[in-house]
């Protein structure tokens, strides 16, 4: 039967890299939510929806197409039919998702795709994001939540980024993680029964390996 699994915490944990491989070992889909917000976001900005404005935000939630590809070995988004996987990328985007994912109507709008997919996942899937174990799918398989100190997130971040300077984006992510951690709906929280996960001293394939020996258990 299907496995779910629920990949959850803050920003620059290894989320992605961990679900995407721990998807590709065990056979399962793949789904990036961040990546949801972030598109939503993108089209906001793109057709010039001030982020600022909740109301506006909440009209014009239910425009834009998205849509998710779930391959781990290749994921891919479209916002009407457009790929937008760099452009959801920018530090622009990235300080303005915090805002509109905290809209409830975007909210809704995006946990129904989740779901739609999730349920559609005939073998199973790994889900990243913040509120999958609490919100999304309360009842995954296997509920993780990933951490690391602010600084060894950053670093990582920081690397991606190429060149990024590391303590403009420590400040960055955790202005991002207290937004996310302190909206009302749907915050960044780890499930009570989830299994936290401290990366700041483990490889990728120390973490990889730990979560997939936790789906086989
Ligand atoms: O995972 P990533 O850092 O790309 O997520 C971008 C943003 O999307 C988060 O900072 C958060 O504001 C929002 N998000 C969310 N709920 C999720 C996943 C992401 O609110 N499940």
């Amino acid at each position: 039967s299907a496995v779910i699994v629920a990949i959850d915490g803050p920003a620059g944990t290894g989320k992605s890299s961990t679900s995407k491989a721990v998807a590709a070992a065990l056979g399962l889909r793949y789904l990036d939510t961040g990546a949801q917000y972030r598109a939503i976001t993108w089209w906001m900005i793109t057709n010039g929806v001030d982020t600022a404005d909740a109301a506006a935000i909440a009209t014009a939630s239910d425009k834009p197409a998205i849509v998710s590809g779930t391959d781990p070995a290749g994921p891919t988004i479209t916002v009407d039919g457009e790929d937008v996987s760099a452009p959801i990328r920018t530090p622009e985007v990235s300080a303005r998702v915090s805002a509109v994912s905290a809209v409830p109507e975007v909210r809704t709008r995006i946990t129904g795709l989740q779901q739609a997919i999730a349920a559609a996942a005939e073998t199973g899937i790994v889900v990243e994001g913040r509120d999958i174990g609490t919100t999304v799918l309360p009842d995954a398989d296997l509920k993780i939540f990933l951490t690391a100190s602010a600084e060894a997130r950053a670093a990582r971040r920081a690397g991606e980024l190429k060149g990024a300077d590391v303590e403009a984006t420590r400040q960055a992510l955790v202005k991002r993680d207290a937004a996310d951690s302190g909206r009302a709906t749907s915050p960044l929280a780890m499930a009570a029964d989830a299994v936290e996960v401290d990366t700041t001293e483990l490889t990728l394939q120390q973490v990889v390996d730990r979560v997939v020996a936790l789906v086989e258990e």
